[in-house]
């Protein structure tokens, strides 16, 4: 049996069974919080709790997208941290957050956007996963780009990576759990890749996959061996996310698994 996380049995508690469903106030309103928008300074959101009822308050200048994942955010807190003093600081989603709490609050407002039980059987209609996907997700879900970036790549349906780069280098990665960890990207963008021209020039990116040798994004001597799918995506000024697709199987195949390669 599926075990379905805190978010998820929320969601299915609630009956619901359409990411359209996902009514972020109700959803608050049945835990005993109540949102109010308001102006803040130096936060996006923050949460004050007493005993079963809590507000919410949340930046009025925000887009949507920011709004609902700040809300879930909070409601993570008021989950798992309730009765604790915290300080909470939403950033922009990234996986593993510094703080813990952060990234438990972080990790709850995933699901409850993106609870698994929707989006996987969504994700397998896609034999592969690319920008075009994302979008439709982003959309569907109500989701900023990134958000529902990670969160497809972490669901562990394609063999892929997600990076963020900025100019000064690498911000962040995630990968699928099928793509084994021996992969570590490099920290500068090698210029030969596409994201190096999204990232240092004037290319939004967006195109459909490029195939590129994997030694431009991987410093291990096996990477030489092997071609992977780059697609980039400007994000911001200097700011792109890249998706890399494994294009031969053998790469992410345990060390030992691989002959030919390896030892003589
Ligand atoms: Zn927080």
């Amino acid at each position: 049996m599926k075990v379905l996380d805190p978010a998820e049995r929320l969601l299915k508690s609630l009956g619901v069974t359409e990411p359209r469903e996902i009514e972020l106030e109700d959803i608050a309103f049945d835990q005993g919080a109540e949102i109010k928008y308001c102006t803040l300074h130096g936060c996006e959101a923050d949460i004050l709790g007493y005993r079963d009822s809590a507000i919410i308050s949340i930046d009025q200048s925000r887009s949507h997208r920011r709004k609902r994942f700040s809300i879930a955010h909070e409601l993570g807190h008021w989950h798992y941290h309730r009765g604790k003093k915290l300080q909470c600081r939403v950033e922009d989603y990234q996986p593993r957050h510094r703080q813990l709490t952060e990234r438990v609050a972080n990790g709850y407002a995933a699901s409850l956007l993106m609870p698994h039980y929707l989006v996987k059987p969504r994700a397998r209609d896609h034999k592969k996963l690319t920008f075009k996907v994302i979008e439709h997700f982003s959309t569907e879900f109500n989701t900023s780009l990134s958000a529902t970036a990670i969160r497809l790549v972490e669901a562990d349906i394609w063999p892929c990576m997600l990076i963020c780069h900025a100019q000064e280098g690498r911000k962040w990665f995630t990968q699928a759990p099928m793509f084994h960890k021996r992969w570590f990207p490099q920290g500068e963008l090698d210029p030969e890749t596409s994201a190096f021209d999204v990232v240092f020039g004037q290319s939004d990116g967006g195109r459909s996959p490029q195939v590129i040798g994997a030694d431009a994004w991987f410093d291990r001597a096996e990477a030489r061996h092997y071609e992977i799918f780059e697609q980039a995506k400007k994000t911001g000024d200097g700011e792109a996310l890249i998706l890399l697709t494994v294009k031969d199987d053998r790469m992410v195949e345990e060390e030992a698994e691989r002959s030919g390669y390896s030892r003589w």
